[in-house]
Protein backbone atom coordinates (compact mmCIF):
# COMPACT_ATOMS: atom_id res chain seq x y z
CA UNK A 1 0.00 0.00 0.00
CA UNK A 2 1.12 3.47 -1.02
CA UNK A 3 2.73 6.09 2.22
CA UNK A 4 0.30 8.51 3.47
CA UNK A 5 2.33 11.80 4.86
CA UNK A 6 0.87 13.73 7.92
CA UNK A 7 1.42 16.76 6.15
CA UNK A 8 1.51 18.05 2.39
CA UNK A 9 4.28 20.91 2.28
CA UNK A 10 5.29 19.95 -1.68
CA UNK A 11 1.43 20.81 -2.01
CA UNK A 12 0.84 23.77 0.16
CA UNK A 13 4.06 24.94 -1.29
CA UNK A 14 3.50 24.66 -4.90
CA UNK A 15 5.76 26.37 -7.68
CA UNK A 16 3.10 29.03 -7.76
CA UNK A 17 3.15 29.89 -4.69
CA UNK A 18 6.95 30.04 -4.30
CA UNK A 19 6.90 32.29 -7.48
CA UNK A 20 4.64 34.92 -5.58
CA UNK A 21 6.56 34.65 -2.60
CA UNK A 22 10.06 35.30 -4.19
CA UNK A 23 7.93 38.11 -5.96
CA UNK A 24 7.60 39.75 -2.53
CA UNK A 25 11.20 38.92 -1.14
CA UNK A 26 12.63 40.54 -4.12
CA UNK A 27 10.39 43.81 -3.21
CA UNK A 28 11.54 43.77 0.17
CA UNK A 29 15.20 43.58 -0.04
CA UNK A 30 14.68 46.57 -2.78
CA UNK A 31 13.40 48.45 -0.50
CA UNK A 32 15.59 47.55 2.59
CA UNK A 33 11.95 46.72 4.64
CA UNK A 34 13.21 44.00 7.09
CA UNK A 35 10.53 44.36 10.24
CA UNK A 36 7.20 45.19 10.21
CA UNK A 37 6.69 46.62 6.63
CA UNK A 38 3.05 46.88 4.80
CA UNK A 39 2.71 43.28 4.62
CA UNK A 40 2.47 42.93 8.73
CA UNK A 41 -0.04 45.87 8.59
CA UNK A 42 -1.67 44.23 5.70
CA UNK A 43 -1.59 41.21 6.92
CA UNK A 44 -3.19 42.56 10.44
CA UNK A 45 -6.37 44.03 9.38
CA UNK A 46 -6.75 40.77 7.22
CA UNK A 47 -6.60 38.29 10.26
CA UNK A 48 -8.49 40.72 12.57
CA UNK A 49 -11.13 40.41 9.74
CA UNK A 50 -11.00 36.71 9.75
CA UNK A 51 -11.13 35.96 13.15
CA UNK A 52 -14.03 38.62 13.79
CA UNK A 53 -11.93 40.74 16.18
CA UNK A 54 -11.00 44.83 16.34
CA UNK A 55 -7.26 44.46 16.51
CA UNK A 56 -4.77 42.10 15.47
CA UNK A 57 -0.86 42.52 16.31
CA UNK A 58 1.79 40.21 14.87
CA UNK A 59 4.20 38.71 17.36
CA UNK A 60 7.67 36.96 16.96
CA UNK A 61 5.74 33.53 18.07
CA UNK A 62 3.05 32.13 20.08
CA UNK A 63 4.26 31.87 22.92
CA UNK A 64 5.23 35.42 23.13
CA UNK A 65 1.48 35.80 22.31
CA UNK A 66 0.41 33.94 25.39
CA UNK A 67 2.96 35.58 27.33
CA UNK A 68 2.08 39.26 26.53
CA UNK A 69 -1.35 38.85 26.81
CA UNK A 70 -0.79 37.77 30.27
CA UNK A 71 0.67 40.41 31.07
CA UNK A 72 -1.27 42.83 29.28
CA UNK A 73 -4.42 41.71 31.05
CA UNK A 74 -2.49 42.33 34.43
CA UNK A 75 -1.35 38.96 35.94
CA UNK A 76 1.72 39.90 37.90
CA UNK A 77 4.80 37.34 39.35
CA UNK A 78 2.98 35.11 42.04
CA UNK A 79 -0.37 35.45 40.24
CA UNK A 80 -1.74 31.63 39.87
CA UNK A 81 -3.24 31.22 36.58
CA UNK A 82 -5.22 28.34 35.80
CA UNK A 83 -4.45 26.43 32.40
CA UNK A 84 -6.65 23.67 30.05
CA UNK A 85 -4.34 20.21 31.33
CA UNK A 86 -4.54 19.09 27.60
CA UNK A 87 -2.17 21.57 25.53
CA UNK A 88 1.24 22.31 23.88
CA UNK A 89 3.88 22.41 26.60
CA UNK A 90 4.03 26.63 25.92
CA UNK A 91 0.33 27.32 27.05
CA UNK A 92 2.10 25.98 30.54
CA UNK A 93 5.69 27.57 29.67
CA UNK A 94 4.12 31.12 29.11
CA UNK A 95 2.61 31.33 32.59
CA UNK A 96 5.60 30.75 34.25
CA UNK A 97 8.45 32.61 32.21
CA UNK A 98 6.21 35.75 33.18
CA UNK A 99 6.72 34.56 36.74
CA UNK A 100 2.84 33.62 37.44
CA UNK A 101 2.13 30.50 39.19
CA UNK A 102 0.03 27.32 36.42
CA UNK A 103 -2.75 25.60 38.49
CA UNK A 104 -4.31 22.62 36.16
CA UNK A 105 -7.79 22.64 34.65
CA UNK A 106 -8.78 18.65 34.10
CA UNK A 107 -10.56 18.68 30.55
CA UNK A 108 -13.71 16.53 29.32
CA UNK A 109 -12.51 13.07 28.62
CA UNK A 110 -14.43 12.89 25.36
CA UNK A 111 -12.22 16.00 23.63
CA UNK A 112 -9.41 17.08 25.83
CA UNK A 113 -11.35 20.96 26.26
CA UNK A 114 -11.28 22.53 29.58
CA UNK A 115 -14.32 21.35 31.67
CA UNK A 116 -15.79 24.08 33.44
CA UNK A 117 -16.58 21.95 36.18
CA UNK A 118 -13.13 21.25 37.11
CA UNK A 119 -12.81 25.23 37.18
CA UNK A 120 -15.22 25.38 39.46
CA UNK A 121 -13.92 23.15 41.96
CA UNK A 122 -9.94 24.59 41.71
CA UNK A 123 -11.45 27.93 42.43
CA UNK A 124 -12.71 26.62 45.61
CA UNK A 125 -8.88 26.50 46.59
CA UNK A 126 -7.06 28.62 44.45
CA UNK A 127 -7.81 32.59 43.67
CA UNK A 128 -7.22 32.48 40.07
CA UNK A 129 -6.01 35.86 38.16
CA UNK A 130 -6.42 34.76 34.54
CA UNK A 131 -7.13 31.13 32.85
CA UNK A 132 -5.75 29.96 29.77
CA UNK A 133 -8.67 27.02 27.54
CA UNK A 134 -7.25 25.68 24.73
CA UNK A 135 -9.10 25.28 21.51
CA UNK A 136 -7.06 22.17 20.80
CA UNK A 137 -7.03 20.24 17.41
CA UNK A 138 -8.96 23.33 16.30
CA UNK A 139 -12.29 22.41 18.52
CA UNK A 140 -14.03 25.26 19.97
CA UNK A 141 -14.15 25.91 23.90
CA UNK A 142 -17.29 26.03 25.60
CA UNK A 143 -16.37 29.72 26.25
CA UNK A 144 -19.57 31.33 27.07
CA UNK A 145 -19.55 28.69 29.99
CA UNK A 146 -16.34 29.37 31.47
CA UNK A 147 -17.09 34.18 30.80
CA UNK A 148 -20.20 32.88 33.32
CA UNK A 149 -17.94 31.74 35.82
CA UNK A 150 -15.09 33.56 35.42
CA UNK A 151 -16.38 37.42 34.75
CA UNK A 152 -18.26 37.75 38.21
CA UNK A 153 -15.03 37.12 39.99
CA UNK A 154 -12.82 39.32 37.46
CA UNK A 155 -10.89 36.19 36.18
CA UNK A 156 -9.63 37.24 33.04
CA UNK A 157 -9.90 34.76 30.13
CA UNK A 158 -7.15 33.89 27.80
CA UNK A 159 -7.68 32.10 24.72
CA UNK A 160 -4.58 29.77 23.20
CA UNK A 161 -5.42 29.83 19.69
CA UNK A 162 -2.85 28.58 17.88
CA UNK A 163 -4.52 25.59 16.43
CA UNK A 164 -7.70 27.49 15.60
CA UNK A 165 -7.19 30.08 12.45
CA UNK A 166 -10.07 30.21 11.02
CA UNK A 167 -12.17 28.17 13.22
CA UNK A 168 -15.37 28.78 15.29
CA UNK A 169 -17.10 28.97 18.47
CA UNK A 170 -19.64 26.41 18.55
CA UNK A 171 -22.03 29.51 17.87
CA UNK A 172 -20.85 29.74 14.44
CA UNK A 173 -18.94 33.41 15.32
CA UNK A 174 -15.11 33.05 14.30
CA UNK A 175 -12.43 32.09 17.52
CA UNK A 176 -11.36 35.56 18.68
CA UNK A 177 -14.23 37.43 18.32
CA UNK A 178 -15.06 37.18 21.92
CA UNK A 179 -14.22 39.98 24.23
CA UNK A 180 -10.82 38.00 25.26
CA UNK A 181 -7.67 38.27 23.95
CA UNK A 182 -6.91 35.35 22.09
CA UNK A 183 -3.44 34.13 20.99
CA UNK A 184 -2.11 32.38 17.51
CA UNK A 185 1.06 30.62 16.39
CA UNK A 186 1.93 30.88 12.81
CA UNK A 187 4.54 28.00 13.58
CA UNK A 188 5.04 26.34 9.62
CA UNK A 189 2.52 23.34 10.43
CA UNK A 190 -0.45 25.45 11.63
CA UNK A 191 -3.29 25.80 9.46
CA UNK A 192 -1.60 29.32 8.80
CA UNK A 193 2.01 28.92 8.74
CA UNK A 194 5.04 31.24 8.37
CA UNK A 195 8.34 30.08 6.47
CA UNK A 196 9.39 30.03 9.96
CA UNK A 197 8.25 32.01 13.58
CA UNK A 198 5.61 34.19 14.04
CA UNK A 199 2.35 34.52 16.06
CA UNK A 200 -0.40 37.12 16.93
CA UNK A 201 -3.20 38.65 19.18
CA UNK A 202 -6.19 39.54 18.84
CA UNK A 203 -8.32 41.65 20.73
CA UNK A 204 -11.87 44.35 20.69
CA UNK A 205 -10.20 46.09 23.83
CA UNK A 206 -8.95 49.88 22.56
CA UNK A 207 -7.38 50.06 25.85
CA UNK A 208 -4.72 47.16 25.54
CA UNK A 209 -3.29 48.10 21.85
CA UNK A 210 -1.14 50.77 23.14
CA UNK A 211 0.19 48.34 25.79
CA UNK A 212 0.46 45.90 23.57
CA UNK A 213 2.30 47.60 21.20
CA UNK A 214 4.81 48.75 23.27
CA UNK A 215 5.66 45.29 25.13
CA UNK A 216 6.30 44.11 21.25
CA UNK A 217 8.76 46.82 20.82
CA UNK A 218 10.74 47.59 23.86
CA UNK A 219 8.53 49.22 25.88
CA UNK A 220 8.75 52.01 23.16
CA UNK A 221 5.16 54.18 22.76
CA UNK A 222 5.10 57.80 20.64
CA UNK A 223 5.54 59.57 24.05
CA UNK A 224 8.69 57.82 24.59
CA UNK A 225 9.27 54.44 26.61
CA UNK A 226 6.98 53.45 28.24
CA UNK A 227 7.56 49.96 30.24
CA UNK A 228 9.95 46.84 30.06
CA UNK A 229 8.90 45.60 26.97
CA UNK A 230 11.14 42.93 25.06
CA UNK A 231 11.97 42.35 21.44
CA UNK A 232 8.73 40.44 20.08
CA UNK A 233 8.19 42.26 16.30
CA UNK A 234 7.55 40.01 13.19
CA UNK A 235 9.87 40.13 10.05
CA UNK A 236 8.57 41.41 7.19
CA UNK A 237 9.17 38.48 5.26
CA UNK A 238 7.00 36.31 7.23
CA UNK A 239 4.43 38.86 6.98
CA UNK A 240 4.64 38.60 3.21
CA UNK A 241 4.08 34.98 3.29
CA UNK A 242 1.20 34.98 6.04
CA UNK A 243 -0.19 37.35 3.96
CA UNK A 244 -0.46 35.25 0.68
CA UNK A 245 -1.76 32.45 3.17
CA UNK A 246 -4.35 34.19 3.74
CA UNK A 247 -6.33 33.98 0.55
CA UNK A 248 -6.85 30.66 0.79
CA UNK A 249 -6.88 29.69 4.53
CA UNK A 250 -10.97 29.68 4.79
CA UNK A 251 -10.69 27.04 1.84
CA UNK A 252 -7.95 25.06 3.11
CA UNK A 253 -10.22 25.32 6.22
CA UNK A 254 -13.11 23.67 4.00
CA UNK A 255 -11.05 20.95 2.68
CA UNK A 256 -9.92 19.82 6.04
CA UNK A 257 -13.50 19.58 7.10
CA UNK A 258 -14.96 17.60 4.21
CA UNK A 259 -11.98 15.24 4.59
CA UNK A 260 -12.52 15.18 8.77
CA UNK A 261 -16.40 14.22 7.62
CA UNK A 262 -14.65 11.21 5.17
CA UNK A 263 -12.59 10.00 7.87
CA UNK A 264 -15.55 10.01 10.52
CA UNK A 265 -17.76 7.75 7.71
CA UNK A 266 -14.79 5.42 6.69
CA UNK A 267 -13.49 4.65 10.96
CA UNK A 268 -17.43 4.72 12.37
CA UNK A 269 -16.99 1.23 13.57
CA UNK A 270 -13.89 0.95 14.66
CA UNK A 271 -13.09 0.93 18.15
CA UNK A 272 -11.76 4.25 18.12
CA UNK A 273 -13.22 7.59 19.77
CA UNK A 274 -12.77 10.62 17.64
CA UNK A 275 -13.88 14.36 17.57
CA UNK A 276 -17.23 14.74 19.12
CA UNK A 277 -19.81 15.22 16.87
CA UNK A 278 -20.96 18.70 17.73
CA UNK A 279 -17.02 20.22 16.60
CA UNK A 280 -17.67 18.50 13.21
CA UNK A 281 -18.45 21.71 11.86
CA UNK A 282 -17.15 24.74 14.17
CA UNK A 283 -13.26 22.81 14.21
CA UNK A 284 -10.28 24.03 11.86
CA UNK A 285 -9.26 20.76 11.63
CA UNK A 286 -5.73 21.42 12.87
CA UNK A 287 -5.50 17.75 13.37
CA UNK A 288 -7.17 14.67 13.22
CA UNK A 289 -7.19 13.13 16.85
CA UNK A 290 -8.38 9.61 18.03
CA UNK A 291 -8.39 8.02 21.09
CA UNK A 292 -8.08 4.26 21.59
CA UNK A 293 -8.53 1.87 25.15
CA UNK A 294 -5.39 1.72 26.44
CA UNK A 295 -2.01 3.80 26.45
CA UNK A 296 -0.37 0.14 25.40
CA UNK A 297 -2.57 -0.18 22.26
CA UNK A 298 -1.74 3.12 21.28
CA UNK A 299 2.05 2.86 21.07
CA UNK A 300 1.04 -0.41 19.29
CA UNK A 301 -0.82 1.03 16.68
CA UNK A 302 1.57 4.06 16.47
CA UNK A 303 4.29 1.26 15.43
CA UNK A 304 2.30 -0.48 13.36
CA UNK A 305 1.27 3.02 11.37
CA UNK A 306 4.47 3.62 11.09
CA UNK A 307 5.41 0.26 10.00
CA UNK A 308 3.27 0.39 6.90
CA UNK A 309 4.19 4.12 6.30
CA UNK A 310 1.02 5.93 7.93
CA UNK A 311 2.30 9.35 8.93
CA UNK A 312 1.11 10.00 12.71
CA UNK A 313 1.85 11.46 15.80
CA UNK A 314 1.61 11.78 19.35
CA UNK A 315 -0.08 15.15 20.40
CA UNK A 316 0.12 14.94 23.32
CA UNK A 317 2.32 11.87 24.60
CA UNK A 318 1.96 13.79 27.80
CA UNK A 319 -0.96 15.61 29.69
CA UNK A 320 1.39 19.22 30.84
CA UNK A 321 0.76 17.72 34.73
CA UNK A 322 3.31 15.33 33.31
CA UNK A 323 5.52 17.08 32.37
CA UNK A 324 8.59 17.00 34.11
CA UNK A 325 9.80 20.89 34.79
CA UNK A 326 5.91 21.67 35.87
CA UNK A 327 4.82 18.37 37.21
CA UNK A 328 4.93 19.85 40.58
CA UNK A 329 1.86 22.79 40.12
CA UNK A 330 -1.22 22.05 41.75
CA UNK A 331 -4.93 21.08 39.95
CA UNK A 332 -6.53 18.79 38.69
CA UNK A 333 -5.65 16.46 36.25
CA UNK A 334 -7.30 12.77 36.34
CA UNK A 335 -9.25 13.08 32.55
CA UNK A 336 -6.38 14.73 31.21
CA UNK A 337 -4.01 11.63 32.07
CA UNK A 338 -6.26 9.07 30.65
CA UNK A 339 -6.60 11.27 27.63
CA UNK A 340 -3.00 11.68 26.72
CA UNK A 341 -2.17 8.47 27.68
CA UNK A 342 -4.81 7.20 24.61
CA UNK A 343 -4.51 9.94 22.12
CA UNK A 344 -2.63 9.25 18.26
CA UNK A 345 -2.99 11.55 15.26
CA UNK A 346 -3.76 10.57 11.86
CA UNK A 347 -2.82 12.41 9.06
CA UNK A 348 -4.70 15.48 8.74
CA UNK A 349 -4.29 18.66 5.74
CA UNK A 350 -5.94 20.03 2.80
CA UNK A 351 -4.70 17.83 0.10
CA UNK A 352 -5.45 14.26 1.63
CA UNK A 353 -7.20 12.12 -0.99
CA UNK A 354 -10.15 9.51 -0.85
CA UNK A 355 -7.33 6.93 -2.29
CA UNK A 356 -5.11 8.08 1.17
CA UNK A 357 -8.36 7.93 3.37
CA UNK A 358 -8.84 4.70 2.33
CA UNK A 359 -5.13 3.30 2.76
CA UNK A 360 -5.45 4.81 6.23
CA UNK A 361 -8.90 2.52 6.69
CA UNK A 362 -7.57 -0.27 5.74
CA UNK A 363 -4.57 -0.24 7.94
CA UNK A 364 -6.46 0.17 11.03
CA UNK A 365 -8.80 -2.30 10.07
CA UNK A 366 -6.10 -4.46 9.89
CA UNK A 367 -4.88 -3.41 13.29
CA UNK A 368 -8.19 -3.97 14.67
C1 LIG B 1 2.09 25.89 18.53
C2 LIG B 1 1.40 26.17 19.82
C3 LIG B 1 1.87 27.14 20.72
C4 LIG B 1 3.19 27.84 20.61
O1 LIG B 1 3.44 28.51 19.47
P1 LIG B 1 4.94 28.85 18.99
O2 LIG B 1 4.69 29.72 17.81
O3 LIG B 1 5.61 27.57 18.66
O4 LIG B 1 5.62 29.59 20.09
C5 LIG B 1 1.11 27.41 21.86
N1 LIG B 1 -0.03 26.73 22.12
C6 LIG B 1 -0.48 25.78 21.30
C7 LIG B 1 -1.76 25.07 21.63
C8 LIG B 1 0.21 25.44 20.13
O5 LIG B 1 -0.25 24.47 19.34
Amino acid sequence: MQAVGFYNFSKLHDQEFQKQVMGRFQEIVANNAFVEGKWNTEFESGFAKLQGAKHCLLLANGTDAIELALIAVGVKPGDKVGVQAISFYASAEAIVTVGAIPVFIDVFPESGLMDPASLERVLKKHDLKAIIPVHIYGQPVDITTLEKICKPKGIKIIEDGAQSQGGFYENGKPIGSSDNITTFSFYPTKNLGAFGDAGAVTFNDDAIKQPLLSLRNHGRSPGGTLLVGRNSRCDHLQAAVLHLKLEKISQYNEDRKAIAAKYVKALKDLPIRMVPEKYLKTSSWHLFPIGVDTKETKYKLKDFLTQNGIGNALFYEKALPEEGPISHYEGEREKALLFAGQTLCLPMHPFLTDAEIDTVKQTLKKFF
